[in-house]
């Protein structure tokens, strides 16, 4: 081996350490460990402080696995207790490619001849990509004698992980290994004095207090306690089920599924901006001020004290004053005899009490320098008190319900209007979901790389389209980016920094939508993921439709952190939609959609406002997601014999009978299938085609689910 040649790096696991570093004594213990003990094998280890977040482990851990920091090995110490903190071998062991349970097995037998408490330590070890992982204790003492019964051996151990031929490490056979590790087999050594003096406590001066600021999922049930359908991904190919063991559910028990287990919504106070728009209102909202606040006039003209006695409003009377609708100060009440000139809106002087259209006037005379209207003439004797006034609270009186608890705030326009005008500053609505957008696959490539596809590459489509639908609808939302199906553990990551939130203010997902890995491949991870990493549960895997089958729903339970407690849900959604574009935003309207739309807290009003929805199709009671309409075919569509087919359709309104009329957006061959993304390029509409032999006619009527506005029929013949 030649001289420093391999790279170690060291993790500190400590909340303490974290944050004073100067606390930390195990890095200059393990340096110096590495450096007599390593026989100048290694080079001057790096190291880094973590707190007793898995996230921030697994950061700093593939930091130094996977990147341009790569190093030959890294040594986590600390968080391996059984404190409720310690939760490093939970951090280091999704991220473990290949087991070493045999350094494990050296390192307890070691410290077991020290103390009986090296039971205490839970140590992993094993290879991610080229870089060998162990963890060790987080007492410097703990961490040495840890460390001291691996090390000889750790060159060979990693330049065998780094790729070394073995052939020719091992070419003299394990006496020169033995050799030029330094080590040997048990019957040649007796007790390794070094160990002798020792005595072992694996405590963790690090660990005092709770400090547990992370927001991790955490499972109610252990692994055990829970029925796990989903594949071992350890299993391998061969152990995989050859059908998936998921019940095939229909639509409305699927969409059933997905209500019962959405939570409530959640109730926030915001100012009242034009961000608004979209969001459902929570609490009754009334108004705080009257509108008019005071008498306004409705025309231009002159304000008069008019009377029901007789037609006195006639002649001639002097212009008293002048107010406009700026006015802001105190009026000068108007003397009987006189009027005051009056602009639209602007109030009323007090003691008058009509205003005479200026239409209704002639100019009498005007002030000497002939710049002012001196005196008017009134041509009409008709006016009567209230005539062109606006009452205070007239359109809107002081204290009267504007909107109501379930009320959507549209971009029409109307309600903003209502509260601005009524000076609401705050008002209560259901907070929107946010919601993660996770592609899958190694095979896929960013859309916009400018690099030509290789081999079974495919382009990115289901996350660019799925964003902009969401946002369409206005949620607001994270892009995941694509978790890659290898290693394993890159997803279960992609997975909890979406439900966490990545970087200091970062949004958290309230629901995560993946799409690819849900079907039947040894790489179809998202189901195992799901049960077996996050603690989740699946609540469907099949749904009896086309497309779509593989359509996967679950919920992951999730602890608030304590700081925003009111804001974060208590458990989390993730929509798992099949990896054909076409399927993936079917399901994301059909399924997706209403489960978001209850999660914003649509249906929750008296059901008399614009966001009253139809039942979809079967009656399931959901009462959100798409609108359905009845539609006529205007050519015979193919039917599944078992599935319910949601048909990529046109709806359009015709101008000579009034009807809505569906064409398919592709029919022959290739037209529907389901990784046809241009099956929805023009579509308005999934025609709902409940299954039967044969065709549907044309001339029949089915329903439509529409994902868009009715398209005008274009002029025919
Ligand atoms: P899977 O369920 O992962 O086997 O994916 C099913 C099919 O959908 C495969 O042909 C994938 O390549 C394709 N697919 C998966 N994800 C995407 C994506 N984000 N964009 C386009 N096609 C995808
Ligand atoms: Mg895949």
């Amino acid at each position: 081996m030649a001289d420093n040649a391999l790279q170690a790096a060291i993790l500190i696991v400590s909340d303490t350490a974290s944050q004073d570093p100067s606390s930390d004594r195990v890095g200059d213990t393990l340096t110096a460990t590495i450096s007599t003990e390593g026989s100048n094998n290694w080079g001057q280890p790096v190291i880094k402080i973590v707190p007793d977040n898995v996230l921030e482990i697994q950061r700093a851990i593939c930091d130094w696995t996977d990147g341009p920091n790569w190093v030959n090995l890294v040594l986590v110490s600390g968080g391996t207790g059984f404190a409720l903190k310690d939760n490093t071998p939970e951090a280091v062991s999704p991220l473990i490619h290949r087991h070493a349970s045999g350094l494990v097995h050296g390192m307890l037998a070691a410290s077991l001849k020290v103390t009986p408490f090296a039971m205490m330590s839970r140590p992993v070890a094993g290879v991610r990509d080229k870089t060998l992982l162990v963890t060790l204790p987080g007492s410097p003492k703990g961490a040495k004698e840890n460390l001291e019964a691996i090390i000889k051996l750790l060159p060979h151990a990693c330049s065998q992980a780094a790729g070394a031929n073995s052939r020719s490490l091992h070419a003299g056979g394990v006496k020169k290994l033995e050799a030029e590790a330094g080590v040997s087999s048990p019957a040649a050594s007796k007790a390794d004095p070094h160990h002798q003096h020792h005595h072992h406590h694996h405590d963790h001066s690090h660990s005092h207090g709770h400090g547990h600021g992370h927001v991790v999922p955490r499972a109610h049930t252990s692994p055990s306690e829970r029925p796990q359908q989903s594949n071992d991904p350890n299993a391998g190919p061969t152990r995989r089920y050859r059908e998936s063991p998921y019940p095939m559910l229909s639509v409305d028990e699927a969409l059933q599924l997905i209500s019962q287990h959405t939570p409530e919504p959640t109730i926030i106070e915001v100012p009242v901006t034009t961000a608004l728009v979209g969001s459902v209102i929570a609490e009754d909202v009334y108004a705080g001020e009257a509108v008019p606040a005071y008498r306004a006039s409705i025309v231009d003209g002159y304000a008069v004290i008019a009377s029901d006695a007789g037609p006195n409003t006639k002649g001639i009377f002097p212009v008293a004053s002048i107010t406009h609708a700026n006015e802001g100060g105190t009026l000068t009440p108007l003397e009987p005899g006189t009027i005051a000139r009056i602009t639209t809106g602007a109030p009323l002087p007090p003691n008058a009490n009509a205003v005479v259209m200026v239409e209704d006037t002639i100019l009498a005379s005007t002030t000497p320098d002939g710049s002012e209207e001196a005196t008017i003439e009134i041509l009409t004797g008709e006016i009567k008190p209230h005539e062109n006034v606006r009452e205070p609270g007239s359109d809107i009186a002081l204290g009267s319900l504007i909107l109501q608890k379930g009320d959507v705030i549209t971009s029409v326009g109307g309600e903003i209007g209502l509260l601005a005008a009524t000076g609401t500053q705050t008002v209560k609505v259901y907070k929107k979901p946010c919601i993660g957008v996770l592609s899958t696959g190694d095979e896929l490539v960013e859309h916009n790389d400018p690099r030509p596809l290789q081999g079974g590459q495919i382009r990115d489509s289901n996350r660019p389209s799925l964003l902009s639908c969401l946002t369409s609808w206005g949620f607001p939302t994270i892009d995941l980016g694509i978790a890659r199906d290898t290693p394993i553990g890159a997803l279960e990551q992609s997975l909890r920094d979406g439900l966490r939130g990545v970087g200091i203010g970062a949004n958290a997902a309230d629901v995560i939508i993946t799409t690819g890995g849900v079907s039947m491949g040894e790489l179809d991870l998202l189901k195992p993921t799901i049960e077996r990493s996050l603690g989740g549960t699946i609540h469907f895997g099949r749904v009896a439709m086309k497309p779509g089958k593989p359509t996967t729903f679950a919920t992951v339970p999730f602890k608030p952190s304590s700081s925003a407690q009111q804001q974060e849900r208590e458990s989390k959604l993730i929509f798992s939609l099949p990896g054909n574009p076409a399927s993936a935003l079917v399901t994301l309207n059909l399924f997706v959609l209403p489960s978001l739309h209850k999660l914003m807290g649509m249906g929750t009003g008296m059901g008399t406002g614009s966001h009253k929805r139809r039942p979809p199709p079967g009656g399931a009671p959901v009462s959100l997601g798409l609108p359905l309409v009845s539609v006529t075919l205007r050519h015979p569509f193919p039917v599944d014999a078992k599935r319910t087919e949601y048909h990529r359709a046109v709806v359009t309104a015709s101008r000579a009978d009034g009807r809505l009329y569906a064409m398919s957006t592709g029919l022959e061959g290739v037209g529907q299938r389901s990784s046809r993304v241009g099956s929805l390029a023009s579509a308005n509409a999934l025609l709902v085609l409940r299954p039967g032999s044969g065709k549907m006619d044309k001339g029949a009527l089915v329903e439509a689910l529409m994902m868009g506005g009715v398209v005008a029929e274009e002029d025919e013949e």
